[in-house]
């Protein structure tokens, strides 16, 4: 009975192996998926051009208030300073600081 202790020790470093190799592809993908999420928004994005997004919001034809930006609006929540940071508009995504785009909302102070 005592002989089945290196059968256990053989099939549990095989299930070890099953596991890790399955889980291989998955391990890239979810690096992948960080990169992802680190993308700037493109403002030829569908959803960034029906939004009318611009990296420059200085040259945003629809932009009303001079002072509008990313980086003051309420759906911003990148750190000041920073060149760029996340929207929650554009999910998973960064626009530029400087940017604009038709949702913008006043940040409350
Ligand atoms: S919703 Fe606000 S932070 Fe997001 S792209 Fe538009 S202006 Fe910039």
């Amino acid at each position: 009975m005592a002989n089945h202790a290196p059968d256990n020790s053989r099939r549990r470093f095989i299930k070890l192996t099953a596991v890790g190799l399955a889980a291989a592809p998955f391990a890239n993908a979810l690096l992948s998926g960080t990169a992802r999420a680190a993308d700037m928004v493109s403002e030829t994005d569908p959803q960034a051009a029906a939004l009318g997004y611009v990296a420059d919001a200085t040259k945003a034809t629809k932009r009303t208030d001079a002072t509008a930006l990313c980086s003051n609006c309420s759906f911003y929540t990148g750190k000041a300073g920073e060149a760029s940071g996340p929207c929650a508009i554009f999910q998973g995504k960064l626009v530029h600081a400087n940017g604009w785009c038709t949702a913008w909302a006043k940040k409350a102070a």
